[in-house]
């Protein structure tokens, strides 16, 4: 896929509705291109702001439409050399307005990226993986196999971690996409149950910690330079010893 077809892409892809072949093209454009991806990080980065400002109001359905609409037809117009300044402000004009009709007067505020976007995004990731029938790059239930894979696809490099013995066995490896950056994610079973376990950089203000979201159970722990999120609908005795498991084996 050439920049241009992945930059139309985007919203689409951020909106969910990019299924199938395209969805696995756009993925792996922005896996390897030094480009589009931080293009992708910006604008989520930009809809997350807009989120935070304003979590008690939602645009109308019509308004959204009309907006996404808008923004489509200056990415079209402006495909070859990237969304345009004047798009940008565009568009956040456009939802800052929305915004302000809605909440009587908010403002903007360009944060950094808070761990809780982070564990929304991680369960959206874990979700993808089962609904798009994408969960490994890499089938193997070898680590030698699976950890060499990610070199010189990220620039983070997980552990190998075989947990078979203690019944976690290892499924394979994948490459995702996370805050617009490829990571790697490992791929363990627990009985029916899919893990997912997502390798970040250690974040500022990196807190670890527990939680059910959606009906999934989130872990998310740090060690060394490395932060793990962990992601599981299996029950919550199992994922304790999962994530004592891979701990111990990682030494953190
Ligand atoms: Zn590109």
């Amino acid at each position: 896929m050439e920049c241009a077809e992945a930059r139309l892409r985007l919203d689409a892809y951020l909106d969910g509705e990019l299924a199938g072949d395209d969805r696995a093209a756009l993925r792996e454009h922005l896996a390897t291109c030094p480009d589009c991806a931080p293009e992708l990080a910006a604008l989520e980065g930009l809809r997350d702001s807009i989120r935070r400002s304003a979590p008690a109001y939602r645009a109308p359905p019509a308004l959204r439409a009309q907006i996404r609409a808008g923004l489509r037809r200056e990415r079209t117009a402006n495909a070859a050399g990237g969304l345009s300044a004047s798009a940008w402000v565009a568009y956040a004009a456009s939802l800052l307005l929305a915004v302000a009709v809605g909440s009587g007067g908010t403002y903007l505020v360009l944060g950094e990226r808070q761990q809780d976007t982070l564990a929304e995004e991680v369960i959206d990731s874990h979700l993808r993986s089962l609904l798009a029938d994408h969960l490994t790059d890499v089938a193997s239930s070898d680590k030698h196999t699976v950890k060499p894979w990610f070199a010189g696809k990220t620039d983070l490099s997980p552990p190998g971690v075989d947990l078979a013995a203690q019944g976690f066995p290892l499924v394979g490896g994948r490459l995702d996409l996370i805050a617009g950056r490829p990571v790697p994610a490992l791929v363990y079973r627990a009985g029916k149950h899919v893990i997912n376990v997502f390798v970040l950089p250690k974040a500022r203000g990196d807190e670890p910690e527990t939680v059910t979201r959606r009906g999934y159970s989130l872990r998310h722990w740090v060690s060394g330079d490395l932060g793990y999120w962990a992601v599981s609908d299996a029950a919550a005795d199992e994922f304790d010893k999962f994530e004592h498991a891979f701990r111990a084996a990682v030494g953190g």
